[in-house]
């Protein structure tokens, strides 16, 4: 395979050729982050139809903890494909979705008794959190951040804050959501219940525990164990969604361990599947049960390919240690981009938590300038932020130290080239 660090043509003939069928099939409301297409991957590295080699810093937008491929998450689907495809859960169940559902209900923070429902992707369960906590607590309101991002459905656009490219043209969105700022004290809180929306109408609140495509927003220490008191005392549910944060992202499980709290409801999705696409709401079994049969579910929700790679998944991550590894590739990336913080004064910020970390520039164009630069010089990063001022690294946790070292090289060349 080419070395990673040569510029070579980019994108080549082939992604040109199929970037132009792309345009031709497929709206543009789809973006295209990167001008090549990919004709396999493996670990952390994806190669591209033209034979460039590109290390992986975006990993289908943090759905890879695992790796690329995960060996037992291949010979899982391997396995699965020789045996059945798909049944439907709710007409004529199977064993995985139950071990799944057993897994997530045992890995879930706190001590109260839990039950999982399988759904297709992070939005749809957002989607069905809101449901249950409405449905347990009878009441209709949901309270959200500011720059929070739940996903592109019309329910969790609502919940979603940032307005370009997102929610503009879309509106109107359902009602009843109410939006407050993000890692404020706590006791705000019982002020927005004077003025924004009373507590006794509000059914849950939302958490991403730390904000991924919000710009990697890391809240203080304790914060989020303040608002869940605060919730409490209103009888309001948090759901915590673990949908970016999951799955040894942060160091640790699942991000709100670091808080040492239980949420009502857990969102998780993204990583959960191995490759897959997968979602899943995981909570108090006394508010998952309130719902009667037939309400909740829906055609391919815990599919059994999509179940059996999760399961293979969280034990690769298990035995890998990927929860120790991510504190390591933290640290790591946290080192090295301080002393470039030091070195280029357009680095604003630096931050993060275990392996989730990003880098804040001055503005929009830069990051996507210096994208451009990584991926062409054979590094694939993608941005967040809602200025769209942020470069984040979701790499497979899987990554060499090698690949990491390449990595750096790569993005320090692009920030002495900027
Ligand atoms: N919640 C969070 C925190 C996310 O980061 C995302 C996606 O980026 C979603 C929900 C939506 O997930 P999906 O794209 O699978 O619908």
């Amino acid at each position: 395979m080419p070395s990673i660090h040569l510029k070579t043509n980019i994108p080549g003939p082939r992604s040109q050729a199929l970037a132009a069928r792309r345009s031709e099939a497929v709206p543009r409301g789809v973006s295209q982050l990167t001008p090549v297409f990919v004709a396999r991957s493996e670990g952390a590295v994806i190669e591209d139809v033209d034979g460039n080699r590109y290390l992986d810093f975006a990993g289908g937008i943090g759905c890879l903890n695992a790796g690329h491929r995960a060996p037992g998450v291949v010979a899982a689907l391997h396995a699965q494909a020789d045996r059945f495809l798909h049944t439907c859960f709710m007409v004529t169940p199977y064993e995985s979705y139950v071990a799944l559902a057993e897994k997530l209900n045992a890995l879930a923070p706190g001590r109260s008794p839990k039950k999982t429902l399988l759904l297709n992707s992070g939005a749809e369960a957002v989607e069905n959190a809101i449901k249950i906590a409405r449905a347990y607590t009878r009441r209709p309101a949901v309270i959200c951040f500011e720059d929070a991002f739940h996903g592109r459905t019309l329910l969790t656009l609502a919940l979603t804050s940032k307005t370009h490219p997102y929610k503009a043209g879309f509106e109107p969105f359902p009602g009843d959501i109410y939006r407050v700022p993000y890692g404020q004290p706590a006791e705000q809180l019982e002020d927005a219940f004077q003025r924004v929306v009373a507590a006794e109408s509000v059914a849950a609140l939302i958490a991403e525990p730390v904000q991924g495509e919000g710009g990697f927003i890391v809240p203080p220490a304790g914060w989020l164990a303040a608002v869940h008191e605060v919730c409490r005392k209103h009888g309001i549910l948090l759901i915590a969604d673990e949908v970016q944060t999951g799955f040894a992202r942060t160091g640790k499980m699942f991000a709100i361990e670091h808080e040492g709290i239980e949420p009502d409801l857990m969102v998780t999705a993204k990583s959960l599947g191995g490759g897959l696409p997968l979602g899943a709401v995981t909570g108090k079994a006394e508010i998952m049960d309130h719902t009667g049969p037939g309400a909740l579910g829906g055609t391919f929700g815990g599919n059994p390919m999509a179940c059996v790679a999760a399961l293979a998944a969280i034990q690769a991550i298990e035995e890998c240690q990927l929860c120790e590894r991510a504190v390591q590739l933290g640290d790591q990336f946290r080192q090295r981009a301080q002393a470039w913080q030091r070195r280029f004064p357009a680095i604003r910020d630096v931050r993060g938590l275990g392996a989730m970390q990003a880098f804040e520039l001055a503005e929009a164009q830069s990051t996507k300038s210096l994208t451009k630069y990584c991926y062409e010089h054979g590094l694939i990063l993608v941005t967040a932020g809602t200025y769209g001022n942020v470069v984040r690294i979701l790499m497979p946790l899987v990554v060499t130290d090698d690949q990491m070292s390449e990595a750096f090289a790569i993005m320090e060349s692009a920030l002495e080239a900027a």
